[in-house]
């Protein structure tokens, strides 16, 4: 690890202040923790959110779950007000990486991370979430854009993000056995807007898969989509699974979610 300097203010406005060019936030440290410890990053310095009591804690109104970014996956899992409105976004986080991770990893670490195989990013595009951030709002749509790459620019800060709730939803993954990261996850929702179905750990970044929503759509059953398959030419490949795997476990996950919406 490089050396660096740390500073852990106590408001969203004196965070956003504190970060410099060559800077980093700091939420749970899950990922970017390990990525300084092998020099994989350097920095200046690191400005630890841990300190920000804003940026902690989950509202349902309006029709919305409102969850603020230093919420760690612990806390969405166990939080009766989510579940009560979004189980599939309760049963996610409940299945993220092992205890230890849920409870140090955070929302807003994990989206500004964007991991491809992160569960965040699918629940958020197949929600129709919103990000929130010191200086705008993001729909998820436009949210997530590359491998690793979010649309935040320098120094911005993810402060929440808000879910409408759905008529029904859920989330099928087929985790990495070693990691519990997605080598496929599904999320799928029924919207008052239509179905959205969102695939994530299957290529270098989340997406949304049309054929499946349009055919879901007009009927919310996996009958629907059991013909409906993904290219695989663009997918991962690696030690863990080939390309072709990838596209067939999008399908089987697709499914699996659907029947446990239904
Ligand atoms: C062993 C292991 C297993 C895991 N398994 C899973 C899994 O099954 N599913 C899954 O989805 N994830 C999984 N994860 C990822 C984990 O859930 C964390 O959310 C993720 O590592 C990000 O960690 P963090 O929240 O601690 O953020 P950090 O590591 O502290 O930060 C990550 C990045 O986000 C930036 N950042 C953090 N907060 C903000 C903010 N509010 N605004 C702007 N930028 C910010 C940081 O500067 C940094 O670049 C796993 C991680 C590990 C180590």
């Amino acid at each position: 690890m490089y050396s660096f300097d740390y500073e852990r203010p106590s408001g969203i406005d004196a965070a956003a202040a504190a970060v410099g060019e060559d800077d980093k936030y700091l939420a749970g440290g899950q990922s970017f923790l390990p990525t300084l410890k092998l020099r994989l990053a350097q920095v200046d310095k690191l400005v630890d959110l841990g300190g920000i009591s804003d940026l902690v804690g989950i509202t349902v109104s309006g029709g919305e779950v409102t969850i603020g970014a230093m919420t760690t996956h612990a806390a969405v899992a166990t939080s009766a007000d989510v579940r009560n409105a979004i189980p599939a976004l309760a049963d996610m986080a409940s299945n993220i990486g092992d205890a230890q991770v849920r409870n140090r990893g955070t929302i807003g670490g994990s989206i500004a991370n964007n991991d491809p195989a992160a569960c965040y990013p699918s629940s958020l595009m197949a929600l129709g979430a919103t990000v929130h951030t010191n200086k705008r709002s993001i729909p998820a749509d436009d949210f997530f854009v590359d491998l690793f790459e979010t649309a935040l620019e320098d120094g911005e800060l993810v402060t929440k993000v808000s879910f409408p709730i759905p008529e029904k939803a859920a989330y099928a993954k087929f985790p990495n056995p070693a990691s519990r990261f997605a080598l496929v996850g599904v999320f799928v929702a029924k919207t008052a807007g239509g179905a959205r179905v969102a695939v994530t750990g299957a290529g270098p970044c989340v997406f949304r898969q049309g054929d499946m929503e349009a055919a879901l759509s007009g009927n919310f059953s996996s009958d629907a989509i059991s013909g409906i398959s993904t290219a695989a030419d663009d997918l991962n490949s690696d030690i863990h699974a080939s390309s072709e795997y990838r596209a067939h476990l999008i399908s089987v996950m697709a499914a699996r979610a659907v029947d446990a919406a239904s």
